[in-house]
């Protein structure tokens, strides 16, 4: 018998539990929630970020009001950073994590049922996730430079 046609290409994101995530000891609650989705982790690593690493990941923000406080902010404890694979696991992620603001998030997401406003200059919301094939390919490379 042939194989089943397939036509969703696996794929790659970058994952990071943010400062906050990991000092208030989420995350394995979050590689729980990404591996009982069904996506699998491909590489994981507890590391700290730098000012130059930042400034690249975080690019598109520069300028913004909330742009120094959240890089203080990434660089204010270690990161878990972490590759998840599987189909459509960009967006799959993206909606695991939940919106951007944790007060607003729905709960059923991490954002919405482990986060909340902390009344700071930057939303403390646990996780990132990579938003486009393109952000991924580029964030996957900042943080995972040897693979
Ligand atoms: P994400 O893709 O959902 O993480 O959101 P963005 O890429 O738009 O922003 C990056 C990060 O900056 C967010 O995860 C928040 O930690 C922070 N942030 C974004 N927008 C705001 C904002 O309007 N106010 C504050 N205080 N922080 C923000
Ligand atoms: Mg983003």
């Amino acid at each position: 018998m042939n194989a089943p046609a397939q036509d969703t290409a696996v794929e790659r994101t970058l994952v990071l539990v943010k400062p906050d995530g990991v000092a208030r000891g989420l995350s394995g609650e979050v590689i729980r929630r990404i591996e009982t989705k069904g996506y699998r982790v491909v590489a994981l690593q507890l590391t700290t970020a730098t000012p130059e690493l930042l400034a690249q990941h975080y690019a598109e923000h520069e300028g913004k009001p909330f742009y120094q406080p959240l890089v203080d902010f990434m660089l204010s404890g270690p990161v878990v950073a972490l590759v998840a694979e599987g189909e459509r696991v960009i967006e799959g992620f993206r909606s695991l994590a939940g919106a951007t603001d944790p007060t607003a998030a729905a709960p059923g997401t991490i954002r919405g049922d482990l986060g909340r406003d902390w009344g700071l200059a930057v939303q403390q919301n646990i996780v990132h996730g990579s938003d486009s094939a393109e952000s991924a390919a580029r964030e996957i490379g900042l943080w995972f430079p040897a693979s």
